[in-house]
């Protein structure tokens, strides 16, 4: 080691498994597991205190993520995807969130909000163009839905395509947009003449349109997010996706990363559990470990079980996902209760840290940012709690 250089401190994370889930997964969903903890300890548990500290995007990390298939691991092998089902996507973005929500930000909307689309919406064609280089990392994509102006209600958006023959014109802009600044392609949403939105396959390169990064963030610092903006970008006609259209289209895509979501935040939850026993244990105050301590031991407890309550809710909302089944409000309840918990539990892991808990010696503050982002992105705390209303009541909240 050369002098002045940090040690590298050891992932020694172990998993909690309270109500033995693992009986529940098959071999297959172990080994895809396993093979992902590995990555992430050796991939970025070493390197992610400095990339969130120095707000950097690991750009080197997409092609590591295609090897490792964490990219549209529910596509097709023909189209280079992992022909996987939604249990190990969900264990996929489950273990890579345990590593860092950017991260898994990063693969989620490569493969939910990029492939997920071309695959189900776009022609054969454009199946056959992008998902293979996506699925390996050779590119990398992006999901425009948001603007600066329609968050939360996406279906006031102004960007919009004119029909001009032979191709589109395409004007506006999309703001909050993850992989914007470092990707290939992105997933336009826009509306026609008529208001009726479309899903576009927008090139790097294409003139008019640039991804100008957003600086600032205290959350998801080893993820790029930025813009996209379009000055009449000639966008031609074999980049619309065909087989779907209205606000339907982006809101199928946002169920299925939403789902990767309620699995990934039980893997921030579980690192800060994790690194909160052992911190427990080895910590002494008043001659003891804080461990034998009732109050410590309390927030111990609860930890593990909304830990252990968001690990069945996800299996069995992967099981309903495999069969079809899965409705929107049931991902709703899982995305915004795993999320609303694992922020919780952040919150009780950097009390257990006591000053160290603030510092990125531990991973626990790191993981209590960026839960404030997954809090918001892909629909808000709030807005899923409506979603809820509305299935409960029948009766319409949101406006
Ligand atoms: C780091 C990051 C990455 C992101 N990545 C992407 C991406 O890749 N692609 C993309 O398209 N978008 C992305 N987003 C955008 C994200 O989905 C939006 O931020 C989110 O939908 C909320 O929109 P908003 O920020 O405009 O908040 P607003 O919609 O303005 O909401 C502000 C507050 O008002 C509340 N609110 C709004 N309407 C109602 C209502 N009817 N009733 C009660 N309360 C209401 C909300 O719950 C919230 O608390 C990202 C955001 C972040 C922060």
């Amino acid at each position: 080691m050369v002098a002045n250089e940090k040690p590298v401190k050891q992932d020694e994370f172990t998993s909690p498994d309270f109500y033995c889930i693992d009986d529940l997964l098959s071999e297959e969903h172990r080994m895809v597991r396993s093979s992902i903890r590995d990555f992430v300890k050796r991939e970025i548990s070493p390197n992610i205190e400095d990339w969130a500290e120095r707000n950097h995007f690991p750009s080197e990390i997409v092609r590591k993520f295609g090897e490792i298939g964490a990219f549209g691991p529910t596509i097709p092998e023909t189209y280079g995807g992992g022909g996987m089902d939604y249990i190990s996507y969900g264990l996929i973005m489950q273990e890579i969130e345990r590593g860092d929500s950017g991260m898994r930000s990063t693969a989620s909307v490569q493969g939910s909000l990029v492939m997920y689309p071309i695959y189900e919406f776009g022609s054969e064609e454009q199946k056959k163009k992008y998902l293979p280089k996506l699925a390996s990392g050779e590119m990398l994509g992006c999901f425009g839905l948001t603007e600066a102006d329609f968050g939360s209600n996406p279906s006031g958006m102004i960007t919009n395509i004119s029909d001009q023959g032979d191709h589109y014109l395409l004007n506006g802009s999309k703001m909050w947009i993850s992989n914007s600044p470092e990707a290939d392609i992105a997933i336009v949403w826009a509306k026609d003449e008529s208001g009726r939105i479309k899903g576009l396959i927008v090139e790097r390169g294409m003139e008019g349109f640039t991804a100008p990064t957003i600086h600032g963030k205290w959350s998801l610092r080893a993820s790029c997010t930025g813009e996209l903006v379009f000055d009449n970008v000639k966008i031609p006609k074999e980049n619309i996706l065909p087989e779907k259209d209205g606000l339907g289209a982006p809101m199928m895509c946002l169920d299925s990363a939403r789902y990767g979501i309620a699995w990934g935040a039980i893997g921030a939850a579980m690192d800060c559990y994790d690194s909160a026993r052992r911190y427990a244990l080895e910590r002494i105050q008043f001659d003891k470990p804080i461990a034998s301590f009732q109050l410590i031991q309390k927030k111990l407890a609860e930890m593990l079980t909304e830990i252990t309550k968001g690990q069945l809710l996800n299996w069995k909302l992967g099981v309903m996902m495999n069969e079809g089944k899965a409705t929107t409000p049931q991902i709703s309840m899982a995305k915004r209760n795993n999320v609303e918990f694992a922020l919780k539990i952040a919150r009780e892991a950097r009390q257990i840290h006591g000053g160290m808990g603030i510092t990125g010696e531990y991973p626990i503050m790191r993981h209590m940012m960026n839960l404030e982002s997954v809090l918001t992105y892909e629909g808000t705390h709030d807005i899923h709690l409506l979603i809820l209303g509305q299935e409960i009541t029948g009766i319409q909240a949101f406006k």
